[in-house]
């Protein structure tokens, strides 16, 4: 598959509906993004938001039932996930996995020799972002993200997005497990990136304070498989206020006598 080329980009979600074993988790979402935008997926556990994730991607077990997802009008979809890496797709997962006997710096050099770049540009790329991204560069040589902490395993995540130079990249709650300073300098970086390099991000997040660094161009509200609510950067600053509450969610009714969960947004 080759990379399209030139000009302004678009991801296209249309009428996306997922489901998992059977269970039907989308539910029609639809979410147009373009080079250079920030787009923030807000919405309660449960809401759909990794599955959304893990179906643009194409991780084995979801089941689209109805809709389109296309990058500059191909089928996405259609595609295995290592094509779709290839055609400008990148996902930063939620829970990074380990992967025993296979180092960051080996991962990073099959990527480009995969897509047909030289894989001898990744030594210096590497290097003028190690500091960018606060990574520190003995972790290239160690097994991916076995034993990393969770900050390096959010910084590895990043380092691989700003050396691969996706067209888009979804990013599911980066901001987990990250302390102040790494969640400073990962979302500094992907804002960067979207403002210079023409990145495109959905950034899936429970938390405005990921926000409050990586200005989102526009927040949606995903609520039991929808998109509820679009809007500007102030829709997460009233989430942040109100909770989802006004926008409800499928989470299954409480057992009698449960009390009900603490208010706020997780
Ligand atoms: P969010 O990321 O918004 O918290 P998820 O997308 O992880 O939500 O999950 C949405 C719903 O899909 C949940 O009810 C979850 O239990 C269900 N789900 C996700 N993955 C699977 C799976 N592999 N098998 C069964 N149910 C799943
Ligand atoms: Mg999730």
């Amino acid at each position: 598959m080759t990379r399209p080329s030139g000009g302004a980009h678009v991801l296209a979600v249309r009428g996306l509906q997922a489901s998992v074993a059977g269970k039907s988790i989308l539910r029609g979402v639809d979410l147009e993004v373009r080079s250079g935008e920030v787009h923030a997926v807000m919405g309660p556990n449960g809401s759909g938001k990794s599955t959304l994730s893990h179906v643009l991607m194409g991780r084995p077990g979801y089941e689209v039932t109805s809709g389109e997802v296309t990058l500059d009008g191909q089928d996405i979809l259609a595609m295995p996930t290592w094509e779709r890496a290839q055609a400008g797709l990148f996902l930063g997962m939620q829970y990074p996995i380990e992967v025993p006997g296979v180092s960051l710096e080996a991962v990073l050099k099959e990527s480009f020799a995969a897509g047909g770049r030289d894989p001898r540009e990744v030594d210096d790329l590497v290097e003028s972002e190690v500091d960018r991204v606060g990574f520190d560069a003995r972790l290239l040589k160690r097994a991916l993200n076995v034993d990393f902490s969770g900050g390096e395993k959010k910084r590895s995540e990043t380092l691989q997005l700003a050396v691969l130079r996706p067209l888009f990249a979804m990013l599911d709650e980066v901001d987990s497990g990250l302390d102040v300073d790494a969640l400073r300098d990962v979302a500094r970086r992907v804002a960067q990136a979207a403002a210079h390099e023409g990145l495109g991000v959905i950034a899936i997040t429970h938390y405005t304070r990921l926000l409050s660094e990586l200005r989102p161009d526009r927040v949606h509200v995903l609520s039991a498989g929808r998109i509820v609510a679009s809007g500007g950067p102030e829709l997460a600053d009233e989430l942040e206020a109100q909770g989802y509450g006004a926008w409800g969610n499928d989470e299954p009714a409480r057992p009698p006598g449960v009390a009900p969960a603490a208010p706020g947004l997780s």
